[in-house]
């Protein structure tokens, strides 16, 4: 165990102050040596993986009462093939006339406002040359990111090792010295560059792998120092990785776990009857198709598999339900698409909602109103494209998704289905409290100019905010005016601070945090893009120890964000 002969190595660094440090070359030279062997070694081992990736860019414009908002956006859905380095393949239908593969280096890299593999290229700190040739890496102390014991230091090129080098600070775990996070930019000399700051972050997978997950960039408005034009318009991106565990891997553990359990009768209905009436042959092919596409999806990354934000969801299904007398067979199931898109749509019994939706909901309430509405459109009967009971029509490159499921209704649907949404929540107890989803509603009108990326959907409908909810605590329905959130209610939180995303295997979680005081006006930012800041833990073979450890180092760490 190499590690363990450094661990009290560490101790001591840390407990001297900053300055002492370089009277310890041998010790800090060791350490750095690992950092540098550990980071080369991750670059291998991302090579044999393709996660998607996912880049959301806002525009902003400073506003003098709000401070920045939104002015404009920008979304990219692709698959990274990384064994190809920065390699990328749009899942999108349009591209928006994105050249994927003009990107020829950092020079075009800046010289080009947004290229989706400038992005992807985050996930490395330095691909060829983060060593101490290179690099001058300083310790500065230590500090926990979440339940991870971090050891941070400042990294500067040196002048000899020319343009596109990091410059920042680095978080290091401190049992294998796997780089966690990376805050600064690429360039050091160059000018541009001090405006593209990023900061990147990678989480735990478990077998001593650290994975590239979450990448916060922004830039400042960027004049031309002489002409004064404009180069550059500020913006804020959000990127996420997931879906390293897909594909063959995961196939092959399937199978082999199948044929072990060996010969257990396939046919779990033996009990009760065996035949089908016309009938219930129609809904079984129904819900086959239904099973086809959301298996189709999952397989492909672009839906969670099936976890706890799918029984929150079915939860208020169920309240909806039982409040308006309803029994539907086949029962009603919930589904969470991966991606941050607002978008919400049926497939047969099956209601799909967006992670990002789930994640800008401000509230139980709010939820019900917009599940009410897909609920209206299974009890109204709306029918999926039944051709997905047929397995060929599975069969398609997976570029082509978004061309071959297509979930949208028609305006008359929509129409019918938000009638009958309004009346299966004016039955529930979510009645009392629906002011705030009008108050969501309204808030994602006025933003919609502004974000028109974010609310274009991939595979639904958009969420319809010209939807007015008749319920008890609106007499009359608001105007435009009327309607804003008094005091401390936010009508939409940011973007993605809601549930939270394993990349290694897709399952979602809701997020624990604490309330968060009072809020000022500035603060709302709804749909707006913010800053990750994640809580790292431990996955796998390490977690007891690291959270023995965590609590006991805690006492010393001040620094914890
Ligand atoms: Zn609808």
């Amino acid at each position: 165990m190499r590690s363990l002969k450094i661990l009290p190595a560490i101790l001591v660094l840390s407990a001297m102050p900053v300055t002492t440090t370089a009277q310890q070359p041998t010790i800090l030279s060791e350490v750095v040596d690992k950092i540098v062997r550990q980071e080369q070694a991750e670059v291998q081992l991302l090579r044999q993986y393709s996660p998607l990736v996912e880049t959301y860019i806002q525009n902003i414009r400073a506003d003098q009462r709000l401070g920045a908002v939104p002015d404009g956006d920008k979304y990219f859905l692709g698959r990274a093939e990384l064994a190809k380095g920065v390699e990328l393949e749009p899942l999108e239908h349009d591209t928006g006339g994105v050249k994927h593969k003009v990107f020829g280096g950092w020079a075009s890299f800046f010289s080009t406002e947004f290229v989706p593999r400038g992005f992807l290229q985050m996930i490395y700190l330095d691909m060829n040359g983060f060593d101490r040739q290179h690099y001058k890496i300083e310790y500065v102390r230590r500090e926990f990111l979440g339940e991870v014991r971090c050891l941070v230091f400042d990294v500067d090129p040196l002048p000899k090792a020319g343009k596109g080098r990091f410059v920042g600070r680095i978080w290091v775990e401190d049992q294998d010295f796997h780089i966690v996070r990376f805050n600064g930019a690429y360039g050091g000399s160059s000018l541009t560059s001090n405006y593209f700051n990023f900061d990147s972050w990678r989480v735990s997978a478990g077998k001593n792998q650290w994975l590239p997950a979450f990448i916060y960039s922004e830039q400042g408005t960027v004049r031309d120092p002489k002409t004064k034009s404009l180069r550059f318009r500020a913006f804020r991106a959000q990127t996420r990785l997931w879906g390293y565990d897909l594909g063959s891997v995961r196939e092959e553990q399937e199978l082999s776990k199948v044929l072990v359990e060996g010969p257990t009768p396939v046919n779990d209905q033996s009990e009760t009857a065996n035949d089908y009436s016309p009938f219930q042959a129609e809904r079984s092919w129904g819900r086959q198709a239904e099973d086809n596409v959301t298996e189709r999806l999952e397989r492909q990354g672009l839906m969670a598999p099936r976890g706890e934000v799918d029984k929150v969801l079915e939860t208020v299904i169920n309240n909806l339900e039982v409040t308006n007398n309803l029994d539907i067979q086949p029962e009603v199931r919930c589904r969470v698409l991966m991606t941050s898109t607002l978008e919400s749509f049926t497939l047969g019994h099956t209601i799909v909602l967006s992670r990002g939706l789930v994640d800008v909901l401000p509230d139980e309430a709010s939820l019900a109103a917009i599940l009410a509405h897909e609920l209206g459109h299974v009890v109204l009967g709306h029918r999926m494209d039944t051709q997905f009971g047929f397995f060929n029509r599975l069969r398609f490159d997976e570029k082509e998704t978004f061309r071959h499921f297509d979930f949208a209704r028609t305006p008359e649907e929509e129409q019918a289905a938000k009638q009958k949404g309004n009346e299966l929540l004016n039955n529930s107890p979510y009645k009392e409290q629906s002011g705030t989803a009008q108050f969501f509603l309204q808030a994602l009108k006025n933003r919609s100019k502004e974000i028109p990326n974010l609310i274009s959907p991939h595979l639904g409908d958009r969420v319809s905010t010209s939807w007015t909810i008749v319920a008890a605590v609106f007499s009359a329905p608001p105007s435009e005016a009327e309607a804003k959130p008094a005091g401390n209610v936010i009508a939409a939180p940011p973007l993605g601070g809601r549930v939270k995303i394993d990349p290694w295997n897709d399952q979602l979680r809701m997020l624990k945090s604490k309330p968060v005081g009072t809020v000022a006006e500035a603060e709302k930012m709804p749909f707006e893009v913010t800053p990750f800041v994640i809580y790292l833990t431990r996955q796998g073979e390490h977690s007891a120890t690291e959270a023995a450890s965590a609590v006991s180092a805690k006492a010393d760490s001040d620094t914890k964000p």
